[in-house]
């Protein structure tokens, strides 16, 4: 259906492009980024549905991460050596390109370090990543030219102040961001190369006409000669095919804390809890793993379950002597499947999507981008 009371100058205009790329986060930008760097004449469109960015992107932790040891364990598991080198790759590179683009001041981009937390009972899983210390650091090596990336540091448990902790392994390269400056930065670059952003329209549908899509969405009828689908974790809700599970992160913010003893990103769990300093405060998110049925979902929300674990961890754990208070809390929707790999292909005749950056989509996300926009770019 079309919107009622276009203008012949609004059809023409808006409601015609050659591209429309769906969803404004950082796979979206980064794409339309690419496509109008290589093609200025084509014209791009992103179709939003939020008023700002509404699944991951502006929602989540801001480690600039590729990967703890016990992560990179679990993940070479599923996919052998030489993928995870690959993935790891990706990753660094995706992260090196995020930072030439934008810049890290504009990111707010800060190498304090990362870092993997162990409880001394937890002796076999300790004892499994500092084995491995050596293997990874390698592979690392390999990729940044960088030596001994990751080491086993025991005197910072208690610089942090942190309770019941006896090992850290450190990452000296892990840094943490701005998730809201990067993604208000790449708007503004997307927008200084010619790209149009239209928020509050939800891409329904779309058909293929004889030499055109024609894309269905909440604000009437574009048409389009290529179509791409930035939109992670709400993927499948059109493309049931595609081999991805959404999951919902939680996370709450404190209150700014006087005197905040730790600094850097940190992982605990096998990832499947994460917490940083911005600026004075604690930012923790996770516990997806308490009930992962529940925590399959395209809605946001918070759970008690998931909160009251969070903030047990805040108060047990990393702020044992301190009192603090909870300023925010927010959720956000991320996409996962067996396979590590983004997805990136074509689902349609001139149709595309790349989704699925299982969690870390800061690290990947550029060159996840990218590959689609040079995708679409080859179909033309
Ligand atoms: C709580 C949390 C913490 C995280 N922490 C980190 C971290 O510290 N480091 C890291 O690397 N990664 C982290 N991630 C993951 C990272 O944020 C994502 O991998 C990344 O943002 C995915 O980007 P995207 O562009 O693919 O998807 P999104 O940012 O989800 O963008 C998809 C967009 O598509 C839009 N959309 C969906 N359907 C439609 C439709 N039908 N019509 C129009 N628009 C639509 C959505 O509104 C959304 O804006 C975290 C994620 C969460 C949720």
């Amino acid at each position: 259906m079309e919107a009622p009371n276009l203008s012949y100058w609004e059809k023409t205009n808006f409601y015609t492009t050659d591209i429309v790329i769906v969803g404004s986060g950082i796979v979206g930008l980064n794409a339309a980024i690419t496509i109008k760097k290589k093609q200025p004449t084509l014209n791009v469109t992103i179709l939003e549905r939020g008023f700002l960015p509404s699944g991951a992107s502006t929602k989540n932790a801001g480690f600039a991460c590729f990967g703890s040891i016990s992560e990179l364990i679990e993940q070479e598991k599923v996919g052998g050596t030489e993928l995870l080198r690959e993935l790891v790759r990706k990753r660094w590179e995706g992260l090196q390109k995020l930072r030439s683009l934008v810049g890290d001041d504009k990111l707010d981009l800060q190498i304090n370090g990362g870092f993997e937390l162990f409880k001394a009972e937890e002796f076999a899983l300790k004892d499994e990543c500092v084995s491995k210390i050596s293997h990874f650091n390698a592979i690392v090596e390999d990729i940044t030219s960088i030596s001994d990336v990751f080491s086993v540091t025991n005197s910072k448990p208690k610089i942090f102040g942190f309770n019941y902790i006896d090992c850290l392994i450190e990452n000296k390269l892990e840094a943490q961001l701005d998730a809201g400056k990067m993604i208000k930065a790449l708007v503004q670059i997307a927008a200084s190369l010619g790209v149009v952003i239209l928020n509050n329209c939800v891409v329904n549908d779309f058909k293929e006409e004889e030499n055109f899509i024609s894309v269905f969405t909440s604000q009437g009828k574009f048409k389009v000669k290529k179509l791409l689908f930035c939109t992670n974790a709400f993927a499948n809700q059109l493309f049931s095919q595609l081999s991805l599970k959404p999951g919902r992160g939680q996370v709450l913010i404190t209150k700014p804390i006087d005197n905040l003893k730790l600094k850097g990103t940190f992982h605990y769990d096998k990832g499947y809890y994460y917490f940083r300093n911005v600026g004075n405060r604690v930012l923790l998110g996770g516990g997806r793993n308490l009930d992962f049925f529940t925590e399959e979902t395209h809605q946001f929300g918070e759970t008690p379950l998931v909160q009251n674990t969070l903030l047990r961890l805040l108060k047990e754990v990393i702020l044992p002597d301190t009192p603090f208070e909870i300023e925010q809390k927010w959720s956000g929707i991320m996409a996962f499947g067996n396979e590590l790999s983004p997805i990136v292909e074509e689902v349609a005749p001139h149709v595309f999507c790349a989704v699925r950056c299982n969690g870390m989509g800061i690290a990947i996300g550029s060159q996840t981008g990218q590959e689609a926009g040079e995708l679409v770019l080859r179909s033309f």
